[in-house]
């Protein structure tokens, strides 16, 4: 009965043609769904193929029923026909690097920033005790108003190695195993290792103990993923079975960071081992360059929306103009901006290789503000030689190709079959990729995301 008055309801509004009245639905599943139609618009769907102009996107059941050209998708008769002309649609953004610190209630509200600004799919990656990766489940499990999320639970190190306050440090590798089938019984999907440059070496984790870690991730159904910085510790990892590398290996964390390498290109033997393992990078540029990049640009802090998801005392730092004259005018200021080039240059020369790279910001850090900051590391992308094609792949299927079950997502793309998240933009981000900040709505799962409800006030 209560579809019934639905489709009523549907029918007085104009917008689905659609029997009202007469019998009732039978049931919920025996009801024929009528279907959206999106027409008109420019569509890229994620493959990187060529985009489609005037084409009709169809909706039904929460997957996209067919898409392409308005001449080869015929709009069903009945289907609610949402006219697009003049805007572009892209899949819903896919960030693989994101933390939700603080609260509960600030997690959430993490999550709802990004929704707000397009990103359908998240991955937390490290920093989620127990009651976070229950939030992370519930959103994985189809919460409307937070984007699809994927975990790693809390993730590894070494006793006083980096985030060591985290408390998986194990220091033998039956530890190891242990804490990573406790992760896994949390129903986790990855598990984060940081193997970072720090101050003294022997605080990394210990080869073997990073081979437990990979070895029982994949074992309970994790996947594993690790932050290096240094190549040797990445080609270890790839020859343990791991394929998955945070940041860069130009050194951009340690106690050499803010200067630039003398030798920052990858060695061809660690491209080729890259390549053989189906390897994939997530550079996360934001983290380094959103140091500066609100010191150099203020006037970007008088967006009303990004002042409502920006980390409040970062908008106060970046607000103070002392203390942005303090950044851009340090003497190491250009070191540091030469620094960041090299990882530019480092994911353009692997991404040039065929080595996947895909999407991921650190958002949640203080710098890098979620949601609006998935948008600003496309641009870092572009900056770096990708075209802003290349750059829509990066962050829509070929992040959505690294999640569990890897290979088989059913999203970051609009081909017949994948969940409708998509993102409807006023301007093409291919003439300009800072266009995808021209939202006029998301959808995810085949729904319209009330936009207005998820920030905060
Ligand atoms: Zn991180």
């Amino acid at each position: 009965m209560r579809i019934h008055s639905r489709r009523c309801l549907l029918l007085l509004t104009g917008v689905v043609i659609t029997a009202c009245g007469g019998a009732p639905a039978p049931s919920s599943e025996g009801a024929e769904p009528v279907g959206l139609a999106i027409v008109g618009a420019r569509l890229i769907d994620g493959t990187g193929g060529t985009p489609v102009d005037d084409s009709v996107v169809l909706v039904r059941d929460g997957r996209i029923q067919a898409a392409g050209a308005r001449d080869a998708v015929p709009v069903p008769d009945g289907a609610e026909v949402v006219d697009a002309s003049g805007q572009t649609i892209i899949p819903g953004l896919v960030d693989l690097h994101g933390h939700y610190g603080g609260s509960i209630e600030a997690a959430e509200q993490a999550l709802k920033n990004q929704l707000y600004y397009g990103v359908t799919t998240t991955r937390s990656i490290g920093s989620d005790p127990p009651d976070k990766v229950a939030l992370m489940l519930e959103a994985h499990a189809g919460r409307a108003d937070l984007p699809r999320a994927f975990t790693a639970g809390l993730g590894f190190s070494y006793p006083g190695g980096f985030n060591s306050s985290f408390p998986n440090l194990p220091t033998t590798e039956d530890e190891a195993r242990e804490m990573v089938r406790a992760q896994a019984a949390l129903n986790v999907h990855f598990t984060k290792m940081w193997i970072n440059e720090v101050a003294e070496p022997e605080r990394k984790i210990p080869p073997g103990i990073r081979i437990a870690i990979v070895d029982e991730s994949i074992r309970n159904g994790l996947v594993p993923v690790a932050h290096i910085d240094e190549e040797a510790d990445a080609v270890q990892l790839l020859e343990a079975g791991l394929n998955e590398f945070l940041h860069s290996t130009v050194l951009t964390f340690g106690p050499g960071s803010g200067a630039p390498m003398d030798d920052p290109e990858p060695g061809q033997e660690f491209v080729n081992l890259c390549l053989e393992r189906d390897c994939a990078f997530t550079p996360t540029l934001s983290i380094i360059q959103n140091n500066w990049h609100f010191a150099e640009l203020p006037e970007l802090l008088e967006d009303a929306d990004l002042r409502r998801v920006m980390n409040p005392g970062a908008l106060e730092r970046f607000s103070d103009a002392e203390t942005r004259a303090g950044i851009i005018e340090a003497d190491n200021f250009t070191d540091r901006q030469a620094a960041f080039r090299q990882v530019q240059n480092f994911v353009k020369t692997i991404h040039d290789a065929g080595i996947k790279v895909a999407l991921g910001t650190d958002s949640g850090t203080a710098n890098v503000p979620m949601g609006w900051g998935t948008h600003h590391e496309l641009e870092l992308y572009v900056e770096a030689g990708l075209t802003p094609m290349e750059t829509l792949v990066a962050a829509t299927s070929t992040g959505a190709s690294r999640m569990p079950p890897v290979g088989e997502a059913d999203f970051g793309t609009l081909a017949t079959g994948m969940s409708a998240d998509l993102v409807l933009l006023d301007a093409d981000p291919l003439e300009d990729i800072s266009n995808t900040l021209a939202i006029n709505r998301v959808m995810l799962r085949g729904e319209w995301v009330d936009r207005e409800s998820l920030l905060a006030p």
